[in-house]
């Protein structure tokens, strides 16, 4: 399988040589059989319709057999873990939504929460959702004026957040957040009693009764207001409504393959739309244990808990993936995770090596999704039954439409029939979890759509099986010598090395073919960066994707920039190399 260091792999996994004794949810007949009408009724019943997601998420299985079940099993940072079970998380989010009431706060008022992944934080969304607000989690890093900037523009009536984040990052701008009326502070034991112009949470909850009766919540309703990545520009903040319920239902079942004995990891943090849509909202609705991790990324810690959580199910993203993938497989195998039966991966595209670190270090493959903050949960996906074709994002699931565009001489938005053609990656608008508006955007928001087809902004193609193969951002796509390029399939072959740990590449401005290709590559440890590994990359490169497509300069740097939830700014790394201004910063890991 190897070639002077580099591997030489096959195109698929045949789902046969699978290990898992589980049947998926998604099989051919329940394609087939899919409808969302009896989706509707599987999640709601045959009550009165009510489609408040903080209720269908918390209160769904607090009564009969779940109810002492762990909902939430907590691991902080040093010390034991903590379990929170379906009735606790009820009654808890009640108190809050009660208290919210108390506050005088009303439906379609701004909650914001900025926390670190604590059960605060999941007490605070889903009570601000009982009690009708729009709710948005922001990531516990982001430095005071991103947070100043996201409240300002949500219009952020009540803050929820801790006493130390408090101190650091809120108190500074308090006089510049004229629309907020309320600060809740979780006490951390700092402060001797409660902040002056704030309330103690754990002083409300005492307060507030434990049973909330909430109106009935319509489908349209706002639930979710969550601000994009910011990869290739300012953030948007896309709405949400409450419907989207049965979006993440349908998803964490057929998608992620959500089985009643579950015990379920989403390792996004819930200041991105994945770790609301998948760390609190999809495993609640289908009663399974989600672990939640107060602690950030860590190589051993992360094997650890895989074993030591018996984890089912494990749903991460590329950059973990890779970052694991460096620390070598050494690490892996000196944990065992016998119950670990399903690990899917979303936010960027994941090199076909990742797909085969999986199934040569955890004896699965991954499977790669596709979905973004506006489309509110997954719609492109390999899941449980199907054979992989490692470097797709697999098949649109079942009640979603796919298409692969192209725009005619006149600007009209028509599909594309013919197998492997690169075009915009749309989808037929009017599933349950689509987002309802750009915040303050609405222009932005009305180019999102050609007649009834939304318009992702992704390029993409289409195989004769109908897998779609991911090529690259519009904004990212480098054009060549009449050639267009996505920078993806330069990354994965680039990965296909194995001194390289990741690859980020862009077009750099070139007065002869229109744009050259160059690579930033990152190394694993302990590997030097000499003249002839790049040498060596260089050729292979060559080999492997022909002398149009592969790049003509390649760097050795220590890192890539990344935004905070883990996706390579190759945005930063083109105006860097091009002298020209970065633009909207806040995202960035390690920024202010
Ligand atoms: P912004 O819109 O502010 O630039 P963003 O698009 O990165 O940020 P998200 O909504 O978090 O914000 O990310 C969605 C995007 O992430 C997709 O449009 C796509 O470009 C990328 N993405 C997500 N999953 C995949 C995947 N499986 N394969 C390839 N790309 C993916
Ligand atoms: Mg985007």
């Amino acid at each position: 399988m190897s070639t002077n260091g580099w591997k030489v792999r096959p195109q698929i996994i045949r789902k046969a040589l699978s290990q898992s004794h589980v049947a998926p949810n998604l099989d051919a007949a329940a394609r087939a059989a899919f409808a969302w009408p009896a989706m509707r009724r599987e999640l709601l019943g045959d009550g009165p319709e009510d489609w408040n997601i903080g209720r269908l998420a918390a209160d769904r299985h607090a009564a009969g057999p779940r109810a002492s079940r762990a909902a939430l099993r907590w691991l902080p940072r040093e010390g034991e873990a903590r379990d929170i079970t379906f009735r606790e998380l009820r009654l808890a989010s009640n108190r809050f939504a009660n208290a919210l009431a108390g506050l005088g706060l009303r439906k379609g008022d701004g909650l914001f929460v900025l926390a670190g992944r604590i059960p605060e934080l999941y007490f605070g969304v889903l009570g601000g959702l009982k009690a009708g607000l729009t709710v948005t989690p922001l990531f516990s890093a982001f430095g005071p004026e991103p947070i100043r900037t996201r409240v300002e523009l949500g219009r952020g009536r009540v803050l929820l957040t801790t006493e130390s984040l408090f101190r650091r990052k809120i108190a500074p701008i308090l006089p510049r957040l004229p629309s907020l009326r309320h600060v809740v502070v979780v006490a951390e034991g700092g402060s001797g009693g409660v902040l002056p112009g704030t309330r103690d949470f754990a002083q409300l909850m005492e307060a507030a009764s434990d049973e909330f009766d909430g109106a009935p919540t319509a489908s349209e309703d706002r639930s979710l207001l969550h601000f994009t990545s910011g990869t290739t520009g300012t953030p948007k903040g896309a709405i949400h409504v409450h419907g989207a319920a049965l979006t993440h239902y349908a998803t964490g079942k057929f998608a992620l393959d959500l089985h009643d004995d579950d015990v379920f990891w989403c390792t996004a943090d819930p200041g991105w739309v994945t770790g609301t849509s998948y760390g609190i909202i999809a495993p609640l609705l289908h009663g399974v244990t989600s672990i939640i991790d107060e602690a950030d990324f860590d190589a051993e810690r992360w094997y650890r808990i895989l074993e030591e959580q018996a984890v089912s199910v494990w749903y991460t993203a590329p950059t973990a993936i890779r970052m694991l993938m460096k620390s070598g497989a050494e690490l892996a195998r000196q944990r065992r995770h016998p119950r670990l039966r399903f690990v899917a991966s979303v936010g960027e595209p994941l090199n076909p090596e990742a797909v085969w670190w999986g199934q040569e270090v955890l004896g699965l493959p991954i499977h790669d999704n596709w979905w973004q903050t506006e489309t509110g949960g997954i719609m492109i996906a390999n899941t449980a039954a199907m054979d992989i074709k490692p470097g797709s994002m697999g098949l649109p699931l079942p009640g979603t439409e796919a298409l692969i565009v192209r725009r005619d001489a006149d600007g009209r938005v028509l599909p594309v029939e013919t197998p492997d053609t690169e075009g915009e990656l749309a989808l037929r608008a009017g599933w349950p979890g689509m987002f309802r508006g750009y915040l303050d955007q609405d222009e932005r928001y009305r180019k999102c759509f050609a007649g009834d087809l939304y318009l992702s902004g992704d390029l993409a193609r289409r195989d004769g099986d109908g897998y779609f193969w991911f090529v690259g951002r519009a904004d990212d796509v480098i054009k060549s010598a009449g050639h267009l390029i996505g920078p993806f399939e330069v990354e994965s072959a680039l990965m296909e090395h194995p001194a390289v740990a990741e690859a980020g590449v862009i077009g750099k401005p070139d007065p002869v073919v229109g744009e050259v290709v160059k690579a930033f590559v990152s190394l694993k440890a302990g590997i030097a960066a000499d003249a002839a590994l790049r040498t060596a990359l260089l050729a292979h490169a060559r080999k492997r994707l022909g002398a149009a497509v592969a790049p003509k300069e390649i760097e050795i740097v220590a890192g890539l920039p990344r935004t905070r939830s883990g996706k390579i700014m190759r945005r930063l790394l083109k105006a860097r190399e091009l002298g020209l201004p970065e633009g909207d910063l806040s995202t960035l890991e390690g920024g202010a």
